[in-house]
């Protein structure tokens, strides 16, 4: 069944110029980008985006660090897309990520590990509402 994600290049992999590098494995991986935007996120929206870990004890640096620099927020589209952009971005911490995905191969730390990738079909639906409109996504 095809269906819809929302991922994000991170502040330190648009710092590293590792946009392209990203992309090209979403189109290897089948996963089509219908939209996309490089946005800087002010504190308001970082948190509001990050809402489900305001009690958590890295929040505030998590915040902190997403707003340190301008991200890529882009919608893929594809068979499985949910789970199969959480496989090519590996673990959380990059120490315990597979190789060969996103974050075992530019991840510096559990919290600057490059990339952010909707966990389940509620949440896809809503970080996409979250950043973009209906008729900026085209599917193919
Ligand atoms: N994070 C962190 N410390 C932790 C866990 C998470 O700084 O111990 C950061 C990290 O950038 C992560 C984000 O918070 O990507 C959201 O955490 P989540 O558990 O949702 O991980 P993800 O879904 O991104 O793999
Ligand atoms: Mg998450």
């Amino acid at each position: 069944m095809s269906e819809r994600t929302l991922s994000m290049i991170k502040p330190d992999g648009v710092a590293r110029d590792l946009i392209g590098e990203i992309y090209r494995r979403f189109e290897a991986a089948g996963l089509h980008v219908v939209g996309a935007r490089m946005i800087r996120l002010d504190q308001r929206k970082a948190r509001a985006f990050y809402q489900v870990h305001r009690e958590r004890p890295f929040f505030d640096d998590l915040v902190a660090y997403m707003t340190s620099g301008p991200i890529m927020v882009q919608v893929l589209e594809g068979e499985n897309a949910i789970q199969r952009n959480r496989e090519l971005m590996g673990a959380t911490d990059p120490a315990r990520a597979d190789a060969g995905t996103v974050r075992a191969d530019y991840g510096e730390s559990v919290e600057r590990n490059v990339v952010h990738g909707s966990d389940g079909p509620g949440t896809a639906r809503e970080e996409i509402d979250f950043f973009f409109q209906p008729d900026e996504l085209h599917s193919r």
